[in-house]
């Protein structure tokens, strides 16, 4: 079994993941809401990853014979100024988790809990992804500004991401 800090720091992250899938899905809903489906669904496939983090913790509390204990999941934003804006959101959010997957880290690399630390070091690994895809998003975005004709494009573009193979 884990020790009590590590269960209850890795219970914390799984709640910081649910409320990332609950942020993004909070996002995709404001893009369908603009017409911008292809974005919405690049958020709402994100938002299914994040919840398969939030499980991938999940299962290995079970296996670590330690207890899930799942809080409340905070509101997320609902109200974005424009696409852009949304997916600026999305990597800050993305830089957050990352500094908490850090910190957990350095937690279990203390508490001396090694199974955690190869646990955790797929996380650091995806975070990296992470951070790189959403960047590249934002700087799309950035780039085509408000010309209508290359927001459409970028649209339909967002619209071509399919699943990823669960966590391994
Ligand atoms: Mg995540």
């Amino acid at each position: 079994m884990l020790k009590e800090k590590v269960q209850q720091a890795i219970n914390d992250q799984i709640n910081h993941e649910l409320f990332s899938s609950y942020s993004y899905l909070s996002m995709a809903a404001w893009c369908e809401h603009q017409q911008f489906t292809g974005c919405a669904h690049w958020l709402r496939m994100q938002s299914a990853e994040e919840y398969g983090h939030a499980m991938k913790l999940y299962d290995f509390l079970i296996a670590r014979n330690s207890r899930v204990v799942l809080k409340p999941i905070a509101q997320p934003e609902v109200e974005f100024q424009s696409i852009p804006q949304v997916f600026e959101t999305a990597l800050a959010q993305e830089q957050r988790v990352s500094a908490q997957i850090d910190d957990l880290y350095e937690l279990a690399f203390h508490e001396k809990a090694f199974a955690a630390l190869v646990e955790l070091e797929w996380f650091i690994t995806e975070q990296v992804e992470e951070e790189k895809t959403t960047r590249e998003v934002v700087h799309k975005f950035n780039m085509v500004k408000d010309d209508p004709a290359s927001l459409l494009d970028l649209d339909r573009e967002m619209a071509n991401r399919v699943a990823e193979s669960p966590a391994a």
